[in-house]
């Protein structure tokens, strides 16, 4: 909660015990190989395991690149030595030249892209025009039982292509950050905003990091999932778990609003199983289930950090737009001319606009890590006093506000307890209909759905709170 650098330096343990382990793999890729390893948890989580000793120590190192470390620079720090001749700046997206809404023209890169195919665009982009040899991104794993998905450093436009599509799934960085060190050559990383923060903080104790790292492609988020997400979609869609081959989180229909998320399983013997977000107990984004407790302590939402970043166009007429429609930040000097040339050769088709519509393209997740954060970092302070550019605060929230963070909080805690319980006594049931209580209870109090929403609507706090 401090907004000054913590002098001690603290140890990889502090960290997983404070909760806020967010499973980025940075802290690993920094040991030898062997000394330690990212893992999985019993919450389907990965988290860095090692000897006592590396967990123990409380190196500077470590304390310099965590990006949750209180030790370390914080991203508007990190945004003021990278950009610091950025045209505008706004409070809530740091730093940037440009804002844009719209989508990829070229080729079919919004049609096969999870929105509008933009970070496939530019990453072959990249590629095509010689200004990286690699692009670390995520795709699904090869010859890996225990994963669906992982980092890979692609080199050729198709294999770029190959990895479109957003997984809502744990992944880490510490093989490719070996891999850059190992092989010379000047590469793009894409990533959610606190692994964007870790990989600058490395590049900031390391000069063969920072000069082989050209670029980084940040993704706006929302929160971090665990693994048990998809064990989930295969209790509810009637699959069983060790027949599943692939899942994708939200299959692509022109004919449908972009928001309304469908997932798909497909199993070994080629078949597939697919159900709407919305009629899974845990497929309601904001009710937080299978979240990482470090997303709790999380105040950057675009990824302030990044070189350029992309999102979602939340809002309408484009969120009921089916083929997808990305919302981008840009901060580089660069990768800007990169965009307006393209722009003028109509291979983009993006108009700008302005921080405030940025903004209401992400309104829950700002209210969430903005008045959401000052609550919790009052009412739940983690054992390690995180170092955050928000105040504890939040005395005066109205009281529905007040029961929704904390069931959301409540939510993504016992999530992963009641899962895991489910899954070792063998009895989905126990889960899914301890979700499916819960969610109703959550809707009823944030979006009056229900006549547990008519109750709580009538008890007259705050009516109709939004999310
Ligand atoms: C965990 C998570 C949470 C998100 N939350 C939000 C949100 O709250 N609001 C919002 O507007 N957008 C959010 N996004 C971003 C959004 O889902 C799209 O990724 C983004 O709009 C880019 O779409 P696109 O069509 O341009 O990308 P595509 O062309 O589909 O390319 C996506 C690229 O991202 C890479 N990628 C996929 N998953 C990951 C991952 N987990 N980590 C790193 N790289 C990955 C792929 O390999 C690919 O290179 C989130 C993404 C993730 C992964
Ligand atoms: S919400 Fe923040 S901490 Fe959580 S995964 Fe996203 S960027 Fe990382």
């Amino acid at each position: 909660m401090t907004p000054y650098r913590r002098e001690e330096p603290v140890s990889p343990q502090q960290i997983i015990a404070a909760g806020l382990c967010i499973g980025c793999g940075a802290c690993v890729s920094r040991t030898a190989d062997g000394d330690a390893a990212m893992t999985w948890d019993s919450y389907g989580q990965l988290k860095p395991t090692g000897s006592l000793a590396w967990l123990h120590e409380c190196a500077v190192g470590f304390s310099k690149t965590c990006p949750f470390s209180p030790s370390a620079a914080n991203e508007d720090e990190l945004a003021a030595s990278r950009f610091p001749d950025a045209k505008n700046r706004d409070p809530r997206i740091g730093l940037f030249e440009s804002a844009y809404v719209g989508h990829a023209a070229e080729a079919d890169f919004r049609a096969a892209g999870s929105s509008g195919g933009m970070v496939t665009w530019l990453a072959a982009e990249l590629l095509r025009r010689g200004l990286v040899d690699g692009v670390a991104h995520v795709l699904p794993a090869e010859g890996e039982q225990r994963r669906f998905f992982q980092y890979q450093i692609s080199r050729s436009v198709e294999a770029v292509r190959g990895g479109a599509k957003s997984r809502y799934y744990p992944v880490e960085l510490s093989s490719v950050l070996r891999q850059i060190r190992s092989t010379p050559g000047r590469y793009a990383i894409v990533g959610i905003p606190c692994f964007i923060k870790a990989i600058h903080l490395a590049c900031g104790e390391e000069p063969l990091l920072r000069e082989r790292i050209a670029f980084t492609l940040g993704l706006y988020c929302g929160h971090m999932k665990s693994a048990r997400f998809v064990e989930s979609f295969a209790w509810q869609m009637g699959a069983d778990m060790e027949a599943v081959d692939g899942v994708e989180y939200r299959l692509k229909d022109p004919g449908r609003p972009a928001n309304w998320y469908r997932a798909r399983l497909t199993l070994k013997d080629g078949t597939h199983r697919e159900q709407d977000w919305w009629h899974l107990v845990d497929g309601d984004w904001g009710s937080g289930f299978f979240q990482n407790s470090a997303c709790d302590f999380c105040d950057d939402v675009i990824a302030e950090t990044a070189d350029i970043s992309f999102g979602d166009a939340w809002v309408e007429p484009w969120s009921s737009d089916g083929r997808g429609t990305n919302v981008v930040v840009v901060r580089s000097a660069v990768l800007h001319d990169l965009l307006r040339e393209s722009i003028n050769d109509g291979r983009l088709d993006l108009r700008p606009v302005d921080s405030d519509f940025v903004v209401r393209t992400q309104e829950a997740g700002f209210r969430q890590r903005r008045e959401g954060l000052a609550f919790r970092l009052r009412r739940f302070p983690p054992s390690l006093e995180p170092r955050k550019r928000v105040r504890p605060g939040g005395h005066s929230l109205p009281a529905r506000r007040v029961f929704i963070y904390v069931m959301r909080r409540e939510i993504s805690v016992w999530s992963h307890r009641v899962f895991a319980a489910a899954r070792w006594l063998r009895a989905p049931a126990l889960y899914t209909r301890w979700a499916r209580a819960t969610l109703t209870l959550y809707r009823g109090l944030a979006y009056s759905a229900g006549w547990i929403g008519w109750c709580i609507d009538r008890l007259d706090f705050n009516r109709g709170a939004s999310r």
